[in-house]
């Protein structure tokens, strides 16, 4: 199967995919593919001494100047931070986009991610893949010719958000060698240092990240990892195109 090489990475936050994948968006930028960042929502409620629209605006510039570390578009939806909610016009949204920019590649949230936001968007980025080639649908974008393969990302820690294990990821990818390029996008959200400091007491955030990152490169003998898990419920391709194209770069637990 031939699939376009345009990687739409959609979360639900700004900074959710610099955190829990922007190393693989490098390699994957390195190996040709176009990079296009959605957020489902531009984070207004992750502000500290701003208003909801203050944040807003601060927290997309933010994500601005991430993705153009990648060369990346991009794109800020409207749903509302903290109260995501699976819309026939959420789906819609997300079906233009992918169309729009032709994916190959679709990534997001894990369906059973720690974050009520996080798991709405994936029922809508999933709902929205897989009639991206329908005709039917009510949007102008032309249909795909095929369906893009969809991954889902994870944050730290392999539990559901009742703290039970997860299955283990499909694959890791060892991202040490662009570990300055992914610092250099989450250094860019500045703003949800005190957040996390006041949200959940935690005082160094991007240095969590980056430990988590070290977490699961020690379960495959690496520096750095990011982790995914490939969607391959019924009606997706099962073409395991990221796993081919990093090659030596992607990792498998024993
Ligand atoms: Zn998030």
């Amino acid at each position: 199967m031939n699939f376009n090489k345009t990687v739409v990475a959609i979360h639900a936050h700004p900074d959710d995919t610099e955190a829990w994948c922007a190393g693989t968006l490098k390699l994957l930028k390195e190996s040709g593919y176009q990079i296009v960042i959605v957020t489902m929502t531009a984070g207004g409620m992750g502000g500290i001494g701003s208003t909801e629209e203050e944040t807003i605006r601060l927290r997309q510039q933010e994500a601005r100047k991430a993705a153009a570390v990648l060369d990346a578009e991009y794109i800020c939806m409207d749903g509302r931070d903290g109260y995501l909610f699976d819309t026939p016009e959420l789906r819609m949204e997300v079906t233009r986009i992918i169309r729009k920019y032709q994916a190959g590649i679709v990534m997001t949230h894990l369906p059973m991610d720690y974050h009520a936001d996080h798991r709405t968007c994936s029922n809508v980025v999933e709902a929205a893949t897989i009639v991206a080639s329908l005709p039917n649908v009510p949007v102008n974008e032309e249909p795909l010719p095929v369906t893009p393969l969809l991954y889902h990302t994870a944050p730290l820690t392999l539990t559901d958000p009742i703290g039970a294990p997860i299955p283990d990821p499909h694959f890791f990818v060892d991202v040490s060698g662009v570990m300055d390029t992914k610092r250099e996008m989450l250094q860019f959200h500045q703003s949800q240092k005190e957040l996390m400091r006041v949200m959940h007491k935690i005082d160094d955030f991007f240095g969590m990240v980056y430990q988590g990152n070290k977490d699961y490169g020690a379960m495959v003998d690496v520096d750095y990892a990011e982790v995914f898990w490939q969607h391959l419920g019924g009606g997706f391709q099962k073409d395991p195109l990221i796993q081919q194209e990093l090659g030596n770069q992607v990792k498998f637990k024993n």
